[in-house]
C-alpha cells in the first residue's frame, strides 16, 4: 500500500492546503488544522474548556477572527487579514476606530531590517490590537485619518490539541511533539506538522511496533503544559522524546540535547542521522526554544531532545511572511521524513542490556570467560569487551554506544553480550 504522504511532494501539497488557515492558540483555526491532519493519521482531538487550570497556567479562550482591515486617508486598504493572516496581530482584540497616524503608530508592527516582509506578532496574554506591515509601507504612510476595523473577539470555548497514540509491544513510550498554533508560516511550523503526520501514518500502518509512539500536535507552550498537566499518569512512560519544527528550510539538521544530556535519544539521533549521511550539528540544552523546555522542566525532567533543520530565529525568514511555501521544499521535507524514519529504526532495534551482578566485578574466570593465566594478548580484546559490557549495561547504553565509548568493534561487544547472557550475568532489557 502506498501511503498518501509518502514523499516530499505530497508533504508540500498538504502544507499548501493548510497554509491559509488562521491559526492561533485556540479556536477554529487549530481545529480545522487538526481535522485536516486527521485525514492522514489516527490523530484524535482533545478539547479542554477555556479557563481550565493547567499547572501555573490556564487554558486560553478561543480567538475568533472574522475580518481585519486598515484603511488609509485616501480610502486605500493598507492591511487586510484576508490577503495575509499575518497582517493582523495574532489574538488581537476587536477594535473599530478612526484615528490619526500618531495614534495608530503604537499599534503597527514592522521590521526595519527586513522591510518588505510582514512580521508575525502575537498578543496572547495581554489584550491589545494591531496590524503587522512591511516596514517600507509603514515608512511611507501619509498623515491623515485612518480607519481600523478589526472584527475579532476572544470567547470561552475549548482549547484543543491533537494526539495520536500507537501502542507497541512495550508500554514504554516515544514522544514526538510539534506545535500547531502558528498561522500563515510554512517552515515554522507546517513543515513539522506534515512530517509528523506522515511519520504517524507510516508507524500506524506497521503490523508491529516494539515501542509505543505518542504524537502531540499542540499549541506552543500551553499545549505541552496542558498535556503534562492532564496526563501525569503517562509522563513516567516516556523513555525517549523529540520536539520538532522547522523541517522544510534549506539548512542541515540541528539536534538539541536533553536537559540531562546523556540519555539514549542524545546519542541515538546523531548516530541515526550520521548513518544516512545527514549528521546533525549537536547543541547543548538551554531552557528556551520550543516545547522541549516544558518536557525538560526540572519536575518532569523527561529525556526529550529537539530536532530541527535551521534552529528558530537563525534564518532571516523566521516569523515573517517570507517563511512561505517557496521557503520549504519537497526535497527538504522528504529528507526530514527519511531522518525520522532512521531514528525510529534505531529506537526499534536498540540492543540494551542490564548487568545482573552490578556490585563489584563478577568472577569471570570461574565461569570460563576469563583467562586464568594473565599475559596472553590474544584474548585481551575479548576480555575488555566483557568488562565494558558489564560496566555500561545500565539499561541506558546500548551495544553500539558501548562500542563507541570503548573503541572496540561492535562485533566484539555483541559477542561479549551473548557470552554474558549465556553465563546469566546479563539480561536484555525487555
Ligand atoms: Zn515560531
Amino acid at each position: 500500500m502506498t501511503l498518501p504522504l509518502a514523499d516530499g511532494a505530497a508533504l508540500h501539497a498538504l502544507a499548501a492546503r493548510l497554509y491559509r488557515i488562521p491559526r492561533s492558540l485556540a479556536g477554529p483555526g487549530v481545529r480545522e488544522t487538526l481535522d485536516g491532519l486527521a485525514g492522514f493519521a489516527p490523530i484524535e482531538r482533545v478539547d479542554l474548556p477555556s479557563g481550565t487550570p493547567l499547572l501555573d497556567w490556564e487554558a486560553p479562550q478561543e480567538w475568533i477572527l472574522r475580518s481585519a482591515t486598515l484603511t488609509g486617508p485616501d480610502g486605500r486598504v493598507i492591511a487586510d487579514a484576508a490577503v495575509h493572516n499575518l497582517h493582523v496581530l495574532n489574538a488581537s482584540a476587536g477594535h473599530r476606530a478612526r484615528l490619526s497616524l500618531a495614534e495608530l503608530r503604537p499599534h503597527l508592527f514592522s521590521l526595519a531590517d527586513r522591510p518588505d516582509a510582514i512580521p508575525y506578532r502575537t498578543s496572547y496574554w495581554r489584550e491589545n490590537w494591531g496590524f503587522c506591515l512591511p516596514h517600507r509601507v509603514v515608512e511611507s504612510l501619509p498623515e491623515g485619518e485612518y480607519e481600523v476595523a478589526i472584527d475579532a473577539e476572544r470567547v470561552d470555548g475549548v482549547f484543543s490539541w491533537g494526539e495520536a497514540v500507537l501502542p507497541g509491544d512495550s508500554a514504554d513510550e516515544v514522544l514526538f511533539s510539534t506545535h500547531v498554533c502558528h498561522p500563515q508560516l510554512a517552515n515554522d511550523n507546517l513543515s513539522g506538522l506534515v512530517v509528523m503526520t506522515a511519520l504517524a501514518a507510516e508507524l500506524a500502518a506497521r503490523p508491529r511496533r516494539r515501542l509505543t509512539y505518542r504524537f502531540l500536535f499542540a499549541p506552543g507552550t500551553i499545549g505541552a503544559i496542558a498535556w503534562l498537566a492532564t496526563r501525569r499518569d503517562r509522563v513516567g512512560a516516556i523513555r525517549h522524546g523529540l520536539v520538532t519544527a522547522g523541517l522544510g528550510d534549506p539548512g542541515g539538521f540541528h539536534y538539541k540535547r536533553t536537559r540531562r544530556g546523556d540519555t539514549p535519544i542524545d546519542y541515538l539521533v546523531p548516530r541515526a542521522l550520521a548513518a544516512i549521511g545527514a549528521a546533525p550539528t549537536v547543541e547543548p540544552f538551554v531552557p528556551f526554544g520550543y516545547d522541549e523546555r516544558q518536557f525538560n522542566s526540572p519536575g518532569f525532567d523527561l529525556p526529550v531532545g529537539s530536532l530541527t533543520r535551521t534552529p528558530w530565529g537563525r534564518y532571516p525568514e523566521y516569523h515573517t511572511s517570507d517563511d512561505d511555501l517557496d521557503f520549504i521544499t519537497p526535497q527538504q521535507l522528504d529528507g526530514a521524513l527519511v531522518a525520522f524514519r532512521a531514528i525510529v529504526d534505531e529506537l526499534e532495534r536498540r540492543e540494551v542490556y542490564v548487568n545482573l551482578a552490578p556490585y563489584g566485578e563478577p568472577r569471570l574466570g570461574r565461569r570460563g570467560l576469563y583467562r586464568e593465566i594473565g599475559g596472553d594478548e590474544a584474548g585481551r580484546e575479548k576480555e575488555l569487551a566483557l568488562l565494558w559490557v558489564l560496566n555500561l549495561s545500565d539499561g541506558i547504553h546500548d551495544l553500539p554506544a558501548i562500542a563507541e565509548r570503548s573503541g572496540l568493534p561492535l562485533a566484539a561487544v555483541r559477542d561479549a553480550a551473548a557470552a554474558l547472557v549465556a553465563a546469566r550475568l546479563l539480561a536484555p532489557v525487555p
